[in-house]
Protein backbone atom coordinates (compact mmCIF):
# COMPACT_ATOMS: atom_id res chain seq x y z
CA UNK A 1 0.00 0.00 0.00
CA UNK A 2 1.87 3.39 -0.92
CA UNK A 3 1.21 6.56 1.22
CA UNK A 4 -1.63 8.24 -0.07
CA UNK A 5 -3.32 4.60 -0.19
CA UNK A 6 -3.18 4.79 3.40
CA UNK A 7 -3.83 8.23 3.81
CA UNK A 8 -7.41 7.75 1.42
CA UNK A 9 -8.28 4.47 4.03
CA UNK A 10 -7.44 6.80 7.14
CA UNK A 11 -9.91 9.42 6.28
CA UNK A 12 -12.20 6.73 5.27
CA UNK A 13 -12.07 4.67 8.86
CA UNK A 14 -12.11 8.69 10.35
CA UNK A 15 -15.61 9.50 8.56
CA UNK A 16 -18.13 8.66 10.58
CA UNK A 17 -21.15 6.71 8.28
CA UNK A 18 -23.63 8.76 7.32
CA UNK A 19 -26.59 7.31 4.85
CA UNK A 20 -27.82 10.19 2.58
CA UNK A 21 -31.17 11.52 2.42
CA UNK A 22 -30.81 13.14 -0.94
CA UNK A 23 -28.61 15.64 -2.30
CA UNK A 24 -27.79 17.02 1.28
CA UNK A 25 -23.81 16.57 1.24
CA UNK A 26 -22.89 18.17 -2.11
CA UNK A 27 -24.78 21.19 -0.80
CA UNK A 28 -23.51 21.43 1.99
CA UNK A 29 -19.97 20.76 0.26
CA UNK A 30 -20.74 23.77 -2.32
CA UNK A 31 -22.06 26.40 0.62
CA UNK A 32 -18.74 25.15 2.49
CA UNK A 33 -17.22 26.30 -1.27
CA UNK A 34 -18.87 29.26 -0.93
CA UNK A 35 -18.53 30.05 2.56
CA UNK A 36 -22.09 30.21 3.32
CA UNK A 37 -23.76 28.90 7.00
CA UNK A 38 -26.23 26.60 6.88
CA UNK A 39 -28.63 25.95 8.70
CA UNK A 40 -30.30 22.67 9.12
CA UNK A 41 -34.06 21.80 10.15
CA UNK A 42 -35.84 18.78 11.64
CA UNK A 43 -37.09 16.77 14.44
CA UNK A 44 -35.01 15.29 16.36
CA UNK A 45 -32.70 11.64 15.77
CA UNK A 46 -33.36 12.35 12.18
CA UNK A 47 -29.31 12.27 11.39
CA UNK A 48 -28.55 16.32 11.88
CA UNK A 49 -25.96 15.83 14.08
CA UNK A 50 -24.14 12.65 12.48
CA UNK A 51 -24.54 14.72 9.02
CA UNK A 52 -22.34 17.26 10.04
CA UNK A 53 -19.82 14.80 11.63
CA UNK A 54 -19.57 13.68 8.64
CA UNK A 55 -19.07 16.74 6.59
CA UNK A 56 -16.75 18.03 8.58
CA UNK A 57 -14.75 14.80 8.15
CA UNK A 58 -15.45 14.68 4.40
CA UNK A 59 -14.17 18.13 4.17
CA UNK A 60 -11.25 18.01 6.82
CA UNK A 61 -12.32 20.44 8.97
CA UNK A 62 -12.20 20.25 12.78
CA UNK A 63 -15.97 19.98 14.61
CA UNK A 64 -16.64 22.12 17.34
CA UNK A 65 -20.68 21.59 18.52
CA UNK A 66 -22.21 23.46 21.33
CA UNK A 67 -25.44 22.42 22.36
CA UNK A 68 -27.49 24.77 23.28
CA UNK A 69 -29.88 25.63 25.98
CA UNK A 70 -31.69 28.38 27.15
CA UNK A 71 -28.97 29.79 29.59
CA UNK A 72 -26.43 30.14 26.88
CA UNK A 73 -25.33 33.47 26.60
CA UNK A 74 -22.99 35.25 24.34
CA UNK A 75 -20.16 35.11 26.58
CA UNK A 76 -20.59 30.91 26.69
CA UNK A 77 -19.59 31.20 23.08
CA UNK A 78 -17.32 34.02 22.41
CA UNK A 79 -15.36 33.70 25.58
CA UNK A 80 -14.42 35.54 28.93
CA UNK A 81 -12.24 37.00 31.61
CA UNK A 82 -11.06 33.89 34.00
CA UNK A 83 -9.49 35.03 37.34
CA UNK A 84 -5.95 33.88 38.20
CA UNK A 85 -3.57 34.03 40.78
CA UNK A 86 -1.77 36.73 39.15
CA UNK A 87 -4.83 38.71 38.21
CA UNK A 88 -7.13 37.96 34.92
CA UNK A 89 -6.51 35.82 31.52
CA UNK A 90 -8.85 36.00 28.51
CA UNK A 91 -10.17 32.59 27.63
CA UNK A 92 -11.98 32.03 24.25
CA UNK A 93 -14.95 30.52 23.55
CA UNK A 94 -15.80 27.33 21.59
CA UNK A 95 -17.05 29.77 18.68
CA UNK A 96 -13.93 31.72 18.73
CA UNK A 97 -11.99 28.78 18.92
CA UNK A 98 -13.65 27.77 15.85
CA UNK A 99 -13.58 31.03 14.13
CA UNK A 100 -9.49 31.41 14.89
CA UNK A 101 -8.68 27.55 13.84
CA UNK A 102 -10.78 27.88 10.75
CA UNK A 103 -13.00 25.13 12.00
CA UNK A 104 -16.81 24.22 11.54
CA UNK A 105 -18.64 25.30 14.35
CA UNK A 106 -22.13 23.55 14.64
CA UNK A 107 -25.01 25.33 17.40
CA UNK A 108 -27.20 22.59 17.88
CA UNK A 109 -30.73 23.72 18.96
CA UNK A 110 -29.48 27.07 18.18
CA UNK A 111 -32.99 29.04 19.30
CA UNK A 112 -32.68 27.55 22.45
CA UNK A 113 -29.78 29.95 23.44
CA UNK A 114 -30.75 33.61 25.05
CA UNK A 115 -31.01 36.42 22.12
CA UNK A 116 -27.79 38.08 23.12
CA UNK A 117 -26.66 35.48 20.55
CA UNK A 118 -27.46 36.15 17.44
CA UNK A 119 -25.89 39.76 18.19
CA UNK A 120 -22.29 37.64 17.86
CA UNK A 121 -23.83 35.15 14.93
CA UNK A 122 -25.02 38.45 12.83
CA UNK A 123 -21.35 39.46 11.44
CA UNK A 124 -20.09 35.90 11.20
CA UNK A 125 -22.81 34.88 9.01
CA UNK A 126 -22.69 37.37 6.36
CA UNK A 127 -19.74 38.96 3.64
CA UNK A 128 -18.34 40.42 6.67
CA UNK A 129 -17.19 37.01 8.67
CA UNK A 130 -15.82 38.81 11.33
CA UNK A 131 -16.20 38.09 15.33
CA UNK A 132 -16.55 41.07 17.12
CA UNK A 133 -15.02 40.23 21.21
CA UNK A 134 -16.80 43.18 23.28
CA UNK A 135 -14.84 42.77 26.24
CA UNK A 136 -11.60 42.75 24.49
CA UNK A 137 -12.75 44.91 21.45
CA UNK A 138 -10.39 42.29 19.18
CA UNK A 139 -12.51 42.06 15.96
CA UNK A 140 -11.31 38.51 14.76
CA UNK A 141 -11.42 37.83 10.81
CA UNK A 142 -12.84 34.23 10.70
CA UNK A 143 -10.01 31.44 9.16
CA UNK A 144 -10.75 30.70 5.75
CA UNK A 145 -12.17 26.74 6.78
CA UNK A 146 -14.66 28.03 9.57
CA UNK A 147 -18.07 27.40 8.35
CA UNK A 148 -20.98 28.23 11.00
CA UNK A 149 -24.09 25.45 10.88
CA UNK A 150 -27.03 25.69 13.38
CA UNK A 151 -29.50 23.28 13.36
CA UNK A 152 -32.95 23.71 15.27
CA UNK A 153 -36.29 21.69 15.19
CA UNK A 154 -39.55 23.43 13.86
CA UNK A 155 -41.90 20.73 15.67
CA UNK A 156 -40.71 22.33 19.30
CA UNK A 157 -40.80 26.00 18.58
CA UNK A 158 -43.40 28.19 19.91
CA UNK A 159 -43.96 31.81 18.85
CA UNK A 160 -41.25 33.25 21.81
CA UNK A 161 -39.03 30.85 20.31
CA UNK A 162 -37.95 30.73 16.67
CA UNK A 163 -35.37 32.36 14.60
CA UNK A 164 -35.84 36.54 13.69
CA UNK A 165 -36.15 36.92 10.15
CA UNK A 166 -32.95 39.41 10.14
CA UNK A 167 -31.12 35.92 11.29
CA UNK A 168 -32.87 33.22 9.54
CA UNK A 169 -32.07 35.23 6.19
CA UNK A 170 -28.23 34.92 6.82
CA UNK A 171 -28.70 30.61 6.58
CA UNK A 172 -29.23 28.56 3.62
CA UNK A 173 -31.73 26.22 4.67
CA UNK A 174 -31.86 21.98 4.63
CA UNK A 175 -34.67 20.46 5.33
CA UNK A 176 -34.07 16.87 6.93
CA UNK A 177 -37.14 15.08 8.05
CA UNK A 178 -36.90 10.27 8.85
CA UNK A 179 -35.06 9.05 6.14
CA UNK A 180 -37.17 7.05 3.71
CA UNK A 181 -37.61 3.27 4.72
CA UNK A 182 -34.90 1.93 2.26
CA UNK A 183 -32.49 4.43 3.90
CA UNK A 184 -33.85 4.15 7.33
CA UNK A 185 -33.40 0.48 6.95
CA UNK A 186 -29.85 0.74 5.88
CA UNK A 187 -28.87 2.86 9.09
CA UNK A 188 -31.03 0.76 11.62
CA UNK A 189 -28.72 -2.25 9.98
CA UNK A 190 -25.67 -0.74 10.24
CA UNK A 191 -25.81 1.70 13.31
CA UNK A 192 -27.57 -1.41 15.79
CA UNK A 193 -25.87 -4.36 13.84
CA UNK A 194 -28.93 -6.42 13.67
CA UNK A 195 -29.80 -8.49 10.25
CA UNK A 196 -32.18 -7.60 7.54
CA UNK A 197 -35.37 -8.97 8.66
CA UNK A 198 -35.36 -7.13 12.40
CA UNK A 199 -34.16 -3.54 11.15
CA UNK A 200 -37.09 -4.08 8.41
CA UNK A 201 -40.09 -4.96 11.56
CA UNK A 202 -38.22 -1.85 13.04
CA UNK A 203 -38.65 0.26 9.97
CA UNK A 204 -42.39 -1.15 9.85
CA UNK A 205 -43.09 -0.27 12.94
CA UNK A 206 -42.05 3.11 12.55
CA UNK A 207 -43.92 3.39 9.51
CA UNK A 208 -46.93 2.53 11.49
CA UNK A 209 -46.45 4.73 14.55
CA UNK A 210 -45.42 7.84 12.05
CA UNK A 211 -49.03 7.13 10.71
CA UNK A 212 -50.91 7.80 13.82
CA UNK A 213 -51.59 12.01 14.02
CA UNK A 214 -50.18 14.27 15.94
CA UNK A 215 -52.49 14.81 18.83
CA UNK A 216 -51.97 11.42 19.98
CA UNK A 217 -48.04 12.16 20.53
CA UNK A 218 -46.04 15.54 20.69
CA UNK A 219 -42.90 13.42 18.92
CA UNK A 220 -42.95 10.83 17.19
CA UNK A 221 -40.33 7.80 16.47
CA UNK A 222 -37.25 8.61 15.66
CA UNK A 223 -33.95 7.31 13.83
CA UNK A 224 -32.41 7.15 16.63
CA UNK A 225 -35.07 5.10 19.02
CA UNK A 226 -35.03 2.82 16.34
CA UNK A 227 -31.01 1.97 16.44
CA UNK A 228 -31.20 2.39 20.47
CA UNK A 229 -33.61 -0.36 19.92
CA UNK A 230 -31.89 -2.51 17.64
CA UNK A 231 -29.08 -2.28 19.76
CA UNK A 232 -30.69 -4.37 22.80
CA UNK A 233 -32.08 -6.61 19.90
CA UNK A 234 -28.42 -7.19 19.10
CA UNK A 235 -27.31 -7.49 22.51
CA UNK A 236 -30.11 -10.21 23.32
CA UNK A 237 -33.26 -8.59 24.38
CA UNK A 238 -36.11 -9.97 22.32
CA UNK A 239 -37.89 -7.44 19.83
CA UNK A 240 -41.11 -7.04 21.61
CA UNK A 241 -39.26 -6.04 24.98
CA UNK A 242 -36.89 -3.81 23.27
CA UNK A 243 -39.28 -1.91 21.11
CA UNK A 244 -41.24 -1.32 25.08
CA UNK A 245 -38.39 0.27 26.38
CA UNK A 246 -36.92 1.69 23.70
CA UNK A 247 -39.92 3.28 21.65
CA UNK A 248 -43.29 3.29 23.63
CA UNK A 249 -42.03 3.91 26.48
CA UNK A 250 -39.83 6.21 25.90
CA UNK A 251 -42.31 7.84 23.71
CA UNK A 252 -45.19 8.69 26.09
CA UNK A 253 -45.67 8.67 29.67
CA UNK A 254 -50.00 8.13 29.51
CA UNK A 255 -50.88 4.65 29.96
CA UNK A 256 -53.56 4.89 27.84
CA UNK A 257 -51.30 6.46 24.92
CA UNK A 258 -48.59 3.60 25.82
CA UNK A 259 -51.15 0.76 24.86
CA UNK A 260 -52.56 2.39 21.62
CA UNK A 261 -48.76 2.09 20.66
CA UNK A 262 -48.32 -1.51 22.04
CA UNK A 263 -51.01 -2.46 20.00
CA UNK A 264 -50.09 -1.37 16.85
CA UNK A 265 -46.48 -2.66 17.64
CA UNK A 266 -48.19 -6.40 18.03
CA UNK A 267 -49.80 -6.23 15.16
CA UNK A 268 -46.32 -5.04 13.82
CA UNK A 269 -43.73 -6.96 14.59
P1 LIG B 1 -30.27 14.73 15.46
O1 LIG B 1 -28.99 15.49 15.50
O2 LIG B 1 -31.11 15.02 14.24
O3 LIG B 1 -31.07 14.79 16.73
P2 LIG B 1 -28.49 12.42 15.25
O4 LIG B 1 -27.66 12.85 14.09
O5 LIG B 1 -27.88 12.47 16.60
O6 LIG B 1 -29.91 13.18 15.27
O7 LIG B 1 -29.00 10.93 14.92
C1 LIG B 1 -29.28 10.00 15.91
C2 LIG B 1 -28.70 8.65 15.54
O8 LIG B 1 -29.45 8.10 14.45
C3 LIG B 1 -27.27 8.71 15.07
O9 LIG B 1 -26.38 8.55 16.15
C4 LIG B 1 -27.18 7.56 14.09
O10 LIG B 1 -26.98 6.34 14.79
C5 LIG B 1 -28.58 7.47 13.51
N1 LIG B 1 -28.80 8.15 12.23
C6 LIG B 1 -29.88 8.93 11.93
N2 LIG B 1 -29.83 9.30 10.64
C7 LIG B 1 -28.71 8.76 10.11
C8 LIG B 1 -28.13 8.76 8.78
N3 LIG B 1 -28.73 9.41 7.76
N4 LIG B 1 -27.00 8.05 8.60
C9 LIG B 1 -26.42 7.38 9.62
N5 LIG B 1 -26.92 7.34 10.87
C10 LIG B 1 -28.05 8.01 11.12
Amino acid sequence: MDHSDSRHLQAQQQTPYYAEQGGEAALFAHAFEQKLPVLIKGPTGCGKTRFVEHMAARLGRPLITVSCHDDLSASDLVGRHLLTDGGTVWSDGPLTRAVRQGAICYLDEVVEARKDTTVVLHPLADDRRVLPIERTGEQISAAPGFMLVVSFNPGYQNVLKSLKPSTRQRFIALNFNYPAPEVELRIVAHEAGVDTLTAQKLVGLAQALRRLTEQDLEETVSTRLLVMAGRLVASGIALPTACQAAVIDALTDDAETAAALAEVAAAVL
